[in-house]
């Protein structure tokens, strides 16, 4: 299937082109022609499937084609992190270049006055995160009567981060009559009875998680004691690692330890977790995407929806706390066809979630040997 396949209009075909995308990725080529139709969308599909344009590209086409309004917004997208609602909006940014689609993107953490005032000069597009959403609600500065189409992505971050309530409360603000896009990357019972409630009729899409971590990236698995980690990660970066390197840990104390460590030894490295600023997490991340920074260190929330393309390494400093969280670790690399590594430390004490892993993905990690940390 190709772009033209998809009878979006010629200025997101352009749009496309110009982004250097050859084919539709397997959530696109699914969802478009399904969101095209109006229909209700139950989507399981991860960050890096491609999964922002799959939603993006027909709701800019209705958009465009809808032509200009003055009521009030008629997108809601909610996400559940600063990080990748300012990724969606770059997005619609990206794809609507030329386009006259008013968007605005109301987060936490900043001033609310702002992005009230470019509220009041017109928005097609309203993408937030649901507790300053809820806000701006609250100042009377937004109203959602006129949304037909409602995004929901990264719902089962939503829920761990314990958005639910706000998230049933913005359903009651916008019309029943509407479509809903609900994205998941796992499918836990909350998800399920959650989409129940705000879907009708929906058509289900799934790309399978697995899929980038069997196929297109290349995992390895180093044990070593743990106050041998630190000397383990400097030796890899030293000597074994080209290039950028997003480094998980556990906690945001930790992410602070490795940044130090690293820089101690010269690694030119920034750090981004919840206790940062707006302004902090921004900077580390431009900093890290334009190269100025080899390394950054990131707590699993912060690195959500963390859009880097070309990124070649993932390292687990820490054993993530789920399967499913490696599952979104190791996505962040091999991202839209590109080829990746997921280097994972484990010390004796990880090994009981380490089958839980290798049982999730369905392989054997395999381990390398004879490192000088060997643990
Ligand atoms: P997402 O899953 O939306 O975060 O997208 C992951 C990455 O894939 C982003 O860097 C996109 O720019 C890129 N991308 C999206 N669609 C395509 C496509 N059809 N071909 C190549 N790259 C794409």
């Amino acid at each position: 299937m190709t772009f033209a396949d998809l009878n979006l209009c010629a200025q997101l075909e352009k749009a496309v082109a110009s982004a250097g995308y050859t084919t539709p990725t397997p959530i696109q080529e699914q969802s478009i022609p399904v969101v095209m139709s109006g229909r209700d969308i139950f989507g399981c599909a991860q960050t890096g499937t491609g999964k922002t344009a799959a939603f993006a590209l027909p709701i800019l086409n209705r958009l465009n084609a809808e032509g200009p309004s003055r009521g009030g917004p008629r997108v809601l997208i909610l996400a559940p992190t600063r990080e990748l609602a300012i990724q969606i909006n770059e997005s619609f940014g990206t794809y609507g270049r030329g386009m006259r689609i008013r968007s605005v993107v109301l987060l936490g953490g900043v001033s609310i006055r702002p992005q009230i005032d470019q509220i009041r000069r017109g928005v097609d597009v309203v993408i937030a995160t649901p507790g300053r959403l809820l806000d701006v609600i609250e100042h009377r500065a937004l109203r959602l009567d006129h949304v037909h189409t409602f995004v929901l992505d990264e719902a089962d971050r939503m829920l761990d981060m314990g958005f639910m309530p706000s998230i049933k409360q913005v359903v009651k603000l916008i019309p029943a009559e509407r479509q809903t896009l609900f994205f998941s990357a796992t499918l836990p019972p909350e998800i399920r009875s959650l989409a129940h409630t705000i879907l009708t009729n929906p058509v289900h899409v799934a790309v399978t998680p697995e899929q980038p971590t069997t196929t297109m990236v290349d995992q390895r698995l180093y044990f070593v004691e743990k106050n041998h980690k630190r000397g383990l990660l400097a030796h890899l970066l030293r000597e074994h690692l080209e290039g950028s390197v997003l480094v998980f840990t556990r906690t945001k104390r930790g992410a602070d330890r490795v940044c130090k460590d690293l820089e101690t030894v010269g690694v030119k490295v920034a750090a981004i977790h919840g206790d940062k600023s707006q302004m902090a997490r921004q900077r580390a991340l431009a900093d890290f995407k334009n190269g100025r920074m080899r390394v950054l260190v990131a707590t699993d929330i912060a690195a959500r929806g963390i859009d880097i393309s070309q990124l070649p390494t993932v390292v687990n400093y820490d054993i993530p706390d789920s399967p499913e969280t490696y599952v979104h670790r190791i996505g962040r690399t091999a991202r839209a066809g590109n080829s990746g590594v997921a280097l994972t430390l484990a010390t004796p004490e990880d090994r009981g979630q380490l089958r839980d892993i290798e049982k999730l993905i369905k392989m054997r990690i395999p381990a390398v040997r004879d490192h000088p940390f060997e643990g």
